[in-house]
């Protein structure tokens, strides 16, 4: 009942009409008229990690984690350098992706609780159109792998969300914590510590979930779902829950890398990469999939040696300078998409509308849409159509990019006790010349900083916050 009612909710919202709702056994007009061409259309998978850094990649600079796969793809593909995120936390910066705004616009982020917990009450709301609703009404066969974080009730679940399948643990492999020694748990894990539950659509399968062998399930159900839906279009969103701490690998990865075990967990993630890729190839599908690896937010830099690099960006997850929402980004589509580094910016917001208009599917328009169609850099025909970004922590607006420049209006550090700090006038860096935030400009550009609080202007002008999904507990009434 719940998924029809969705689905005839988006179809409304997208402005579709009474034909585009299938009947069991009969065809109907959309997809008679979409009969010759659903065969050319393209698939889509997006790879998203959780907490991997901006320098935790070889094709990124590190020096000592080897990813072959992902540095192949990014040879064949497309390395954005300014790609970002929507938040520097989980919960929001997936709402971002999957959504295509801002998280301030549908209230998944919150001053109260920065992302859901196991007893949160909330999730995703059931107005929002995901990648995978939108994509549904296109035809597309839909799949969900990994973490979610966007809702662990069922009327928040992938199915619930346009999804036509889920497997993975709902939300972060460090939640449900009921055993282990205080914060060295994190550095010695056990499976037994985490009693996280791993999830077959609306139930659970598993508990503790075995963390040691995640990933590599994780890949076997997308190299599954690959094969199983070759002849029919579709979106495999395959969100890894490593390299967020407690890091866990399956035993043929471990004691291999040089970085330790933090690169263990990065290269069974890369090697995973590299059979989704080769069962393309294989499956003759390469050339009609559009594939991007990216990450959720920046390395969780309080855990020591078990949390990632944002190599010479500032800071990492859970702030808003470069490091916290600036991810590495690979884009591949072998014979269609350009290849080379793209130093324009981007960001996983915009992969919901180049996604949905690469689908011939209707981006909706009853509502702000922050994502972009990042077709032109794509494809070489033109730059990226974004120009501006503007960081959020919680639900306040922390600092705005246009162009090379970022203002920070205000800062704090990422975890811990310190205070929030204002900035009047704002904290400048040209982000070309200064990529690491190190040498504050403002008092020698004020044309800049009157430019960017024009550019805020618009943006908080148009701006309705959406209600707070976040704070609410499930034992509130
Ligand atoms: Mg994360």
């Amino acid at each position: 009942m719940e998924s029809s009612l969705n689905r005839r909710h988006f179809i409304k919202v997208l402005g579709l009409g009474a034909a585009s709702l299938a009947v069991p056994g009969c065809t109907s007009l959309s997809e008679l008229s979409a009969g010759k061409s659903s065969a050319k259309k393209p698939n889509f998978i997006i790879i998203f990690c959780d907490d991997l850094g901006y320098g935790d990649l070889s094709c990124f600079g590190h020096p000592t984690i080897r990813t072959p796969c992902v540095d192949r793809m990014a040879a064949e593909g497309q390395r954005w350098t300014n790609f970002y995120v929507g938040a520097s936390v989980c919960t929001p910066s997936r709402a971002a992706l999957l959504t295509g705004r801002l998280p301030i616009r549908s209230g998944m982020c919150s001053d109260k609780r920065r992302v859901l917990f196991p007893d949160s009450a909330g999730g995703l709301p059931e107005s929002e159109v995901t990648i995978a609703e939108a994509l549904k009404t296109g035809g597309y066969t839909t799949a969900c792998v990994g973490k979610w974080h966007l809702g662990h009730l069922k009327p928040y679940l992938p199915t619930s969300n346009g999804f036509d399948s889920y497997f993975g643990i709902p939300y972060s492999n460090d939640m449900d914590r009921v055993g282990g020694p205080g914060r060295q748990a994190f550095f010695e894990p056990k499976t037994e510590y985490w009693n996280v539950p791993l999830m077959q659509n609306e139930d659970i399968t598993e508990r503790p979930a075995d963390q040691n062998t995640i990933t590599k399930r994780y890949t076997e159900q997308a190299v599954t779902f690959i094969s199983q839906n070759k002849n029919k279009p579709f979106f495999l969103y395959l969100a890894h829950n490593l390299p967020h701490v407690p890091l866990f690998v399956s035993k043929d990865f471990r004691d291999k890398s040089l970085r330790g075990l933090y690169g263990d967990v990065v290269q069974e993630i890369d090697h995973g990469v590299g059979r989704i890729l080769d069962t393309l190839r294989r499956e003759g599908l390469a050339e009609n999939t559009f594939v991007v690896f990216t990450s959720d937010n920046g390395p969780w830099l309080t855990f020591d040696q078990h949390g990632g690099s944002a190599g010479l960006l500032r800071e990492g997850k859970g702030c808003t300078f470069e490091g916290g929402m600036r991810e590495p980004c690979v884009m591949w589509w072998p014979g269609r998409i350009k290849p080379g580094v793209v130093n324009d910016m981007g960001a996983t917001m915009d992969l919901y509308t180049t996604i949905l208009t690469l689908a011939g599917v209707k981006v909706p328009t009853d509502r702000i849409v922050d994502g972009l169609d990042l077709s032109p850099a794509l494809f070489g025909t033109g730059s990226s159509p974004r120009k501006t970004m503007f960081y959020y922590r919680g639900a306040k607006l922390y600092a705005a990019r246009k162009g090379p420049y970022k203002a920070h209006f205000f800062t704090k550090p990422a975890y811990g006790k310190g205070q929030e700090k204002r900035h009047e006038p704002p904290l400048l860096y040209h982000l070309g010349h200064d990529p690491s935030e190190k040498y504050d400009i403002s008092k020698d550009h004020p044309e800049v900083i009157q430019d960017i609080h024009k550019e805020v202007a618009l943006h908080l002008a148009n701006l309705i916050p959406g209600q707070d999904q976040l704070a609410k507990r499930i034992t509130e009434k």
